[in-house]
């Protein structure tokens, strides 16, 4: 196993079909906070209640009280070099499909293309009630406005950004888009995620299944790591770059 920048370019130079994961660690040097990390949300709230569907329908004012300053703070952040490089990866063929479970949207604002969500994503609000759809900036301004801080739909009914929430039903579309890219990789690099969380945890899996290679660049410990080619415990963002700088060698 291998563990240096210049092994995972050689790996990439020498793959017909990769793909990239990235997760929570992949945005932490853009400054926000993952949830398994030693300062993680994880130690200051709950995500089980704050992000759940139960609050949500039960107690949204509590929902929103949580939600409100994550989407300023998510607004205010830009990608870092990380996310550029796989940006990049992606214009230079070499990488064919980028999954994610963020939902800050940074991958796309790199310049990433057709990013799958699967975890959706902070792109708009909706109403579970009548489906009816709002931009981000109508979903605020609509959650600024009310006395208890809850955006409503003309229906009435509270409304949900398009982040996935606990005990709320995955995106079928891209956790298909997601099973399917990980089938056609002969490649699969893992950046910033902890593979704890089902059912992207089994995509790597796949990848191995089927005789492919992973790669995982992550700083802590996975499950996974003992079947690497591939395996880098360092910052995401100066690592990408470095596999960069080898390719172009
Ligand atoms: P996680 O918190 O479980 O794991 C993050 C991993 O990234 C950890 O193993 C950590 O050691 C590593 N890491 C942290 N900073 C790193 C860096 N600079 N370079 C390399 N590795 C680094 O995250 P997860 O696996 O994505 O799963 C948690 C869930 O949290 C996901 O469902 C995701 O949707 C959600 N989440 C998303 C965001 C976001 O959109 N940015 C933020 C927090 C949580």
């Amino acid at each position: 196993m291998s563990d240096s920048p210049q092994a995972l370019a050689a790996l990439l130079a020498g793959a017909s079909h990769a793909v990239v994961l990235t997760g929570a660690g992949i945005s932490t040097e853009s400054g926000i906070p993952d949830f398994r990390s030693a300062g993680g949300l994880w130690e200051t709230y709950d995500p089980m209640k704050v992000a759940s569907m139960n609050t949500f329908m039960d107690d949204p004012a509590l929902f929103w009280r949580f939600h409100r300053p994550r989407i300023d703070m998510l607004g205010a952040v830009d990608p870092n070099p990380a996310h550029d490089a796989v940006a990049e990866l992606q214009r230079r063929g070499i990488v064919k499909a980028v999954i994610t479970q963020n939902i800050d949207r940074l991958h796309t604002r790199a310049g990433a293309v057709d990013v799958i969500e699967v975890h959706g994503s902070l792109d708009r609000g909706r109403c579970l009630r009548c489906d009816h759809t709002v931009s981000m900036d109508e979903l605020c301004a609509r959650a600024d406005a009310a006395d208890d801080g809850v955006p409503r739909c003309d229906c009435g009914f509270q409304l949900k950004s398009g982040v996935v929430l606990f005990g709320e039903q995955m995106p079928i579309e891209a956790i298909g888009a997601a099973f399917d890219a990980a089938e056609a990789a002969d490649v699969m690099l893992v950046i910033g995620s902890s593979l704890q969380v089902t059912p992207v945890s089994q995509l790597p899996g796949v990848v191995l299944a089927r005789g492919g290679a992973l790669a995982i660049l992550t700083e802590s410990e996975t499950d996974y790591d003992h079947r690497c080619s591939v395996r880098i415990h360092e910052k995401a963002g100066p690592t990408m770059q470095a596999v960069l700088t080898a390719l172009d060698a």
